[in-house]
């Protein structure tokens, strides 16, 4: 395996912006497998064969000439290095407060040894064998968890004409004016909010509000509808919003 082979494909992986990730490793063959399997999904590689020279490039020695030190988002780091050991580098780093993410390679795959791996300050554990998508997959989420980048939450907020409900916060408001519901009245329009137009019956919203075990009578999902729309609608006796469908049940809108 070339070196050029790498270096190429990390020069790809700069303007993908994946992020730089050193290999920490003394086996050859282990370090150019993990590097080309992430040079060819985007991120940039740096390697270092021991762990001095890990601690070098990541600004960790005193005598660092400024010139060795790197850019770099995230460590993979063997735990059974000549010199150095693993957990020695992770110690120290941290003990710098050099916050970055480290991902523990290790042999070793008892319990103790992956807690005393994270009690050293590294952010996850990886045994050998293991498979290049898992650890594809791991410094992905090490990343993103780092750089505090969450999923995007799909807007969760319900909206019908001037009515705004937020499930997640449990506010109702009536163009800019919130509007105070019960848990119960809250869940009710919150159904008729999911889906608008639908027509729902008294017991298909006792099913889906009270549940199975609903003790009472359907009259009670008339009396709460009239309790919403006491809150919602400007004339309650005419619903813009919660409107009765004869013989059916209720449809918002
Ligand atoms: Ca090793």
């Amino acid at each position: 395996m070339s070196p050029l082979t790498l270096s190429s494909a990390s020069e790809q992986a700069v303007r993908v912006g994946l992020g730089r990730v050193l290999i920490v490793e003394d086996e050859a063959l282990i370090r150019e497998t993990i590097g080309l399997a992430l040079a060819e999904v985007g991120f940039e590689i740096l390697v270092a064969e021991d762990g001095l020279s890990a601690l070098e490039m990541l600004g960790g020695t005193k005598n660092t000439t400024r010139r060795l030190v790197q850019d770099v988002d995230l460590v993979i780091l063997d735990l059974m290095l000549p010199g150095m050991n693993g957990l020695d580098l992770c110690r120290l780093l941290r003990y710098q407060s050099i916050d970055v993410p480290i991902l523990i390679l290790s042999a070793k795959s008892t319990e103790t040894d992956r807690v005393v791996g994270l009690e050293v300050g590294a952010d996850d554990y990886l045994t050998k064998p293991f498979g290049m998508r898992e650890l594809i997959a791991r410094c992905r989420a090490l990343l993103r968890r780092h750089r505090g980048v969450s999923e995007p939450d799909p807007d969760p907020v319900l909206r019908f004409e001037e009515v705004t409900l937020s499930p997640k916060e449990c506010r109702v408001f009536l163009k800019d004016e919130e509007i105070n519901l019960s848990p119960k009245e809250f869940r009710i329009l919150e159904l008729f909010m999911s889906q608008p137009k639908r027509v729902w019956s008294r017991d298909q919203i006792i099913d889906q509000v009270w549940g199975h075990d609903f003790m009472g009578d359907n009259k009670t999902v008339d009396v709460h509808i009239r309790w919403i729309r006491e809150k919602l609608e400007a004339d309650p006796s005419k619903p813009q919003y919660l409107k009765t469908v004869r013989g059916f049940g209720y449809r918002l809108g």
